[in-house]
C-alpha cells in the first residue's frame, strides 16, 4: 500500500501508466564557441514560437473543454514566455556566456523556479510548477523531444507519475484514464484543480510509487482515502469493483433526472442549488444540473495568494458565475475570514478562540475599505445575473443594518458614477450563530432570505469545534437542539414570507434532507455531487407525509434518537 493525500475524489482501477520526467536529471552545461552564438539564439527564437503558437492552441480548446479559469492557466504560461527577465534574459546569456540554447534555458529556469519555491506564500511556491511546465515544453522543442502524451490509451490507465503538469493534464484521455497518482503535487497545485474538475480520482504525495511499480501493475486506489494499492488480491480488487459498479451505477441513474424539477409527488417545488469557491465549479454546477448557487464561497477568491484581488479581479468572477448561472439565482456569501481561514497579507491580531473571534461580518465591518470593494464588487456584477447577497455570522440586528447600510452606500456610489447596479436584488443572513436563529423573527424583518449555515450552528449551539477530530460524536446535526434552532428558524422566515434555505452539510444528508423539507424549507444548497441524488429523493416523496414527521421528531430527546428515527423513517419515505 503507499499512503498519500487525497486530491480528487472517486474510485480508480486501471493499469499502471509510468511517467518519468527526464528534465528531474541535472543536465550538464554546455558551451559553445563565438561563432554558434547566432545560431543557437535562432534555435531558441524558433522554439519559442512554438511554444507560443502551442500554447495559444490549448488556451483555446481549453476555454471550450474545461472553462475560463483553467485556461488561464496556460494564458498565465504565455506571460511566463514573454517575461523579458526569462527567454530574453537566457538569449543573452548565449551571447554573453557562450553557452547553449538548452543550457542557457536550463539555467534559466532553474534561477525562476529556485526564486519561487523560496516565496513565503504557497500559492506563489506553487507557480514554480507552472515555469517548470513552460521551461519543459522549450527544452522538448529544443532537443526535438516529443511531450509526454497522455492523450491517446487503448485501455483503462491509473498514471503514475513523479509529477504532472498542466500541460499533459489539460490533455489527458478521459475515456481511459482513470486515476492520477503523483509524486509530488499539493493542494494548489493545478494539476489537482483539472483533475477534480474533469472528476478524475486522485492522489498526491505517494512517495517513490514511480520506482516501485512496474508498466502494467494493475492499481486501484479510493480519491477520497488517499491510499493506492499495487497487484490488489482478489479480495481487495472485488471489493474495488464492487464500489466502482455502485458509484457507475448511480451516475447513471442519476443522469437521467438532468433536467427533471425538483419537486414531490404532490406537487411541493424546491430549489436545489450548489456550493461553490470559484468561478471553476461552474463546470460541476452544470454537470450536475444545479439549480443555481445557494452559497459562493467568496474567500476562497482572496485565499491562497499573495495580496488581495481587485476590486475588477472580484467583479469578473462574480460576473462569470452570475452570467453562467443565467435563469437562476446565485447567493454570493461576502467573505468568511477568520476562524480557519487567514489571509497571509491581512494581518489579524492572534486569538485564543478565533472561532468566536474577528470572521465573517465582524472582520468586514472592522476593515470597510476591504469590505467595501468587495460590495462594489458584486454590485457591479449584479447587473449581469440573478444575485442574492448574504452576510455570514452575523450575530446580531446591529450587524446587519450596519452592513445594509453599507451596502446601499456603496450603490448610491455606484450609481453616480453611472455604473449599471440590478434593481432587484435579494440581501439575505447566514444564519448560524443561535443567537441569529433565536432573533430571526427580528431578522426577517429586515432581510429578503435566510440561509441556515449548519456547519457553524451546530459547533456554536453545542460548543464543539468543528474542527477537533476528538470531539466527533458531539458534532451532530441530529442534535435536538440544533434541529429545534432550525425550525425556529424556518417558522420566522414564514411568518415573514420570506425564502429560507440551508447551505450547511446537511443540506445533503438523505434523511436530514427530508425532514428539513417537511419543515417547509425552499430551498437546500449543496455540494453538487449531491444534488441529482436528493432530487430523485425527493421526486419519490410526499410533502405532506414528510410534514407529519416534524412533531415527532422535534419531541424527541437525544441525537441518537433522532438519527435512529430518521433512518427508520427513510425506508418508508417512499410512496
Ligand atoms: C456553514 O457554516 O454551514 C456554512 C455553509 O459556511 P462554512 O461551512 O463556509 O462556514
Ligand atoms: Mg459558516
Amino acid at each position: 500500500m503507499f499512503p498519500g493525500r487525497s486530491a480528487a475524489p472517486g474510485i480508480a482501477i486501471g493499469k499502471a501508466f509510468r511517467v518519468q520526467h527526464t528534465s528531474n536529471t541535472a543536465r550538464q552545461t554546455e558551451n559553445i564557441s563565438a561563432s554558434s552564438v547566432h545560431e543557437e539564439q535562432a534555435k531558441l527564437d524558433s522554439a519559442v514560437e512554438r511554444a507560443r503558437l502551442e500554447l495559444r492552441e490549448i488556451i483555446n480548446s481549453t476555454k471550450k473543454s474545461l472553462g475560463q479559469d483553467e485556461s488561464a492557466i496556460f494564458e498565465a504560461h504565455l506571460m511566463i514566455l514573454e517575461d523579458p527577465e526569462f527567454v530574453a534574459h537566457a538569449r543573452a546569456s548565449i551571447e554573453n556566456q557562450l553557452l547553449s540554447a538548452q543550457s542557457a534555458l536550463q539555467t534559466r529556469t532553474e534561477y525562476f523556479i529556485s526564486t519561487f519555491e523560496a516565496m513565503d506564500s504557497e500559492y506563489m511556491r506553487a507557480r514554480a510548477a507552472d515555469v517548470k511546465d513552460i521551461g519543459q515544453r522549450l527544452q522538448n522543442h529544443l532537443s526535438g523531444q516529443a511531450c509526454i502524451d497522455l492523450s491517446n490509451f487503448s485501455e483503462d490507465v491509473v498514471i503514475v507519475a513523479d509529477e504532472l503538469s498542466p500541460s499533459e493534464v489539460s490533455n489527458l484521455d478521459t475515456k481511459f484514464v482513470r486515476g492520477l497518482i503523483t509524486e509530488q503535487g499539493g493542494r494548489t497545485s493545478h494539476v489537482t484543480i483539472i483533475a477534480r474538475t474533469l472528476e478524475i480520482p486522485m492522489i498526491v504525495g505517494a512517495k517513490d510509487i514511480v520506482s516501485k511499480v512496474s508498466d502494467g501493475d494493475l492499481i486501484v486506489f479510493d480519491g477520497e482515502v488517499g491510499e493506492a494499492f499495487v497487484r490488489p488480491d482478489a479480495e481487495l480488487l472485488t471489493k474495488f469493483v464492487s464500489q466502482k459498479k455502485q458509484v457507475d451505477a448511480l451516475h447513471f441513474e442519476n443522469k437521467a433526472l438532468i433536467g427533471e424539477a425538483s419537486i414531490t409527488l404532490d406537487g411541493r417545488k424546491v430549489v436545489l442549488a450548489g456550493n461553490i469557491g470559484t468561478p471553476r465549479d461552474l463546470v460541476v454546477l452544470k454537470r450536475h444540473d444545479a439549480e443555481g448557487v445557494g452559497l459562493f464561497r467568496t474567500e476562497f477568491l482572496f485565499m491562497d495568494r499573495a495580496s488581495m484581488p481587485s476590486e475588477n479581479e472580484q467583479f469578473e468572477a462574480y460576473k462569470e458565475v452570475l452570467q453562467g448561472c443565467m435563469p437562476h439565482m446565485v447567493v454570493i456569501r461576502t467573505m468568511d475570514i477568520g476562524g480557519d481561514k487567514e489571509l497571509s497579507y491581512l494581518k489579524i491580531e492572534k486569538e485564543d478562540n478565533p472561532f468566536l473571534g474577528v470572521r465573517g461580518i465582524r472582520l468586514c465591518l472592522q476593515n470597510k475599505p476591504i469590505f467595501k470593494t468587495q460590495l462594489r464588487a458584486i454590485l457591479r456584477a449584479s447587473h449581469y445575473g440573478k444575485l442574492g447577497i448574504m452576510f455570514p455570522m452575523v450575530s446580531s440586528l446591529e450587524e446587519l443594518l450596519e452592513a445594509k447600510a453599507l451596502l446601499e452606500e456603496v450603490r448610491i456610489e455606484l450609481l453616480k458614477e453611472n455604473v449599471p447596479v440590478a434593481k432587484h436584488l435579494q440581501v439575505g443572513v447566514m444564519i448560524e450563530v443561535p443567537a441569529a436563529a433565536l432573533i430571526s423573527d427580528t431578522l426577517a424583518k429586515h432581510c429578503d432570505f435566510f440561509s441556515i449555515g449548519t456547519n457553524d450552528l451546530i459547533q456554536y449551539c453545542c460548543a464543539v469545534d468543528r474542527m477537533n477530530k476528538t470531539l466527533v460524536p458531539l458534532y451532530s446535526p441530529y442534535h435536538p437542539g440544533v434541529l429545534r434552532l432550525v425550525y425556529q428558524v424556518i417558522q420566522s422566515a414564514k411568518k415573514e414570507q420570506i425564502w429560507v434555505g440551508v447551505c450547511g452539510e446537511i443540506a445533503g444528508n438523505p434523511n436530514l434532507a427530508l425532514l428539513l423539507l417537511g419543515m417547509g424549507l425552499d430551498e437546500f444548497s449543496m455540494s453538487p455531487a449531491s444534488i441529482l441524488p436528493i432530487r430523485k429523493l425527493f421526486r419519490s416523496c410526499s410533502y405532506s407525509h414528510l410534514q407529519s414527521w416534524v412533531k415527532e421528531i422535534l419531541e424527541l430527546q437525544s441525537a441518537s434518537q433522532i438519527e435512529h428515527r430518521l433512518t427508520e423513517l427513510l425506508k418508508t419515505a417512499h410512496v
